[in-house]
């Protein structure tokens, strides 16, 4: 046998896993603030709301439980796969059991279970691409093989049948859908919606569908739930969602999934040996959110919508930056790719990780650079940031650019 010296210390299959980029670019700001820099960040993906009072009363009143401090089932708390299944037909329109949903650490760990799920090892996932950041990481961690579409501002960062008919082989098993989407802000017109559910009944292929911004939408643009428009797909399809983007919920840590009663079966059972509950706190307070009003999301929708104008206002008005009007989520997706190759700086950044770095460094904005999201030129930027750090950033990355 092999000293241990000589062996891996890592396994292959974990060494190959990037790290975070999104949660790495904002434990970087956060150390510089921490470190006294006045620095700007666009890369969290969270709200920068509290959450509403009367979910946090919920888990105060929870935590006083003595049953909550005990194990609870690896599902999720019976009250609250009851109130999501609710929640989904008054959200989605999409009627489904109590047994179908499970109770997830985020909706992050909704896809990792869903991909550990459903994946043998060499199947394909349609993976559209510009992608958030953990999709193709899922993939490969459960064997699968993501194969990345690309799609641009041209066709509104939408994939279409025909692309995915392109790309379809035998091996392939899944198409990743998210709708709006992180990191485009793009959102998905029903008929389309409606045409990619079709195409994927028609193919046998199964769809995880992220649906965690849904009520985060802006203008005449609005969310809609695969399954609910193509019944037929509900065989073949898991539904992702959580509390974090809705209910400025991102610590809690509560997601869930929904799909065919034996594969949710199978992933309580993956669930069972791997985190077993969720906090009995966190899924208290999620069910006092699922079953209040939505209020609050409405007040902090049209701050975003806000917001998310006025970052695009003055990102398309820095030459050599073009961005399309973000539709939904809390991102606007720029393409700096006019201005990469300048010399900014006594540099000349070639790529968006080095501009990205660069901006950092000199001005102390940070943004997500777009190799992040299989997307090389571009950059994510989260408006959910005060109004004022909003302006003020924008206007350092535009003076840095000019
Ligand atoms: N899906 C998408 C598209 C997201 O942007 C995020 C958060 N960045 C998640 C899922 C996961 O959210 P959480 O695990 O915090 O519930």
């Amino acid at each position: 046998m092999a000293r241990l010296s000589e062996r891996l210390r890592v396994s292959e299959r974990i060494g190959a896993i990037t790290e975070s980029a999104t949660l790495a670019v904002d434990a970087k700001a956060k150390a510089l603030k921490a470190a006294g820099e006045q620095v700007i960040g666009f890369g969290a993906g969270e709200p920068d709301f509290p959450t509403p009072t009367p979910i946090v009363e919920a888990a105060i009143d929870a935590a006083r439980d003595p049953a909550m401090h005990k194990y609870t089932p690896a599902a999720g708390l019976p009250e609250l796969r009851a109130a999501l299944a609710e929640k989904t037909l008054r959200d989605s329109g999409f009627a489904c059991e109590p047994s179908q949903v499970l109770v997830t650490n985020g909706g992050k760990h909704a896809v990792y279970n869903a991909f550990q799920t459903l994946l043998d090892p060499g199947d394909e996932v349609l993976l559209p691409a510009p992608y958030w950041t953990s999709y193709p990481e899922c993939i490969t961690l459960a064997g699968g093989v993501p194969v990345v579409l690309r799609t641009t501002e041209t066709t509104g960062f939408r994939v279409g049948v025909d692309q995915l008919d392109d790309a379809r082989t035998s091996r392939t098993k899944a198409l990743l859908f998210v709708s709006p989407s992180n990191p485009t802000g793009a959102v998905y017109p029903p008929a389309e919606v409606e045409a990619i559910g079709r195409w994927a009944v028609e193919h046998d292929v199964w769809v995880i569908t992220d649906e965690i911004y849904e009520h985060l939408t802006f203008g005449d643009h609005r969310f809609t739930s695969m399954p609910a428009l193509v019944p037929e797909l509900a065989e073949q399809c898991v539904v992702v969602n959580g509390v974090a983007k809705t209910y400025a919920m991102t610590g809690w840590r509560v997601g869930w999934m929904i799909g065919p009663r034996d594969v949710v079966r199978a992933s309580i059972n993956l669930q069972s040996h791997s985190t077993s509950n969720v906090a009995n706190v966190s899924q208290r307070a999620a069910l006092a959110a699922v079953r209040g009003d939505l209020s609050a999301v409405a007040e902090m929708r049209a701050a975003f919508e806000r917001r998310g104008r006025v970052m695009h206002r003055m990102l398309s008005e820095i030459p050599g930056v073009t961005c399309l009007e973000p539709q939904g989520a809390f991102y606007c997706f720029p393409s700096f790719a006019g201005a990469l190759g300048r010399e900014l700086a006594g540099r000349r950044p070639a790529t968006s990780a080095e501009l990205a770095e660069l901006l950092l460094d000199e001005v102390k904005v940070a943004v997500v650079p777009g190799e992040a999201f299989g997307a090389q030129g571009y950059a994510r930027m989260s408006f959910a940031l005060g109004d004022d750090d909003l302006v003020r950033g924008v206007e350092r990355i535009a003076g840095f650019l000019a």
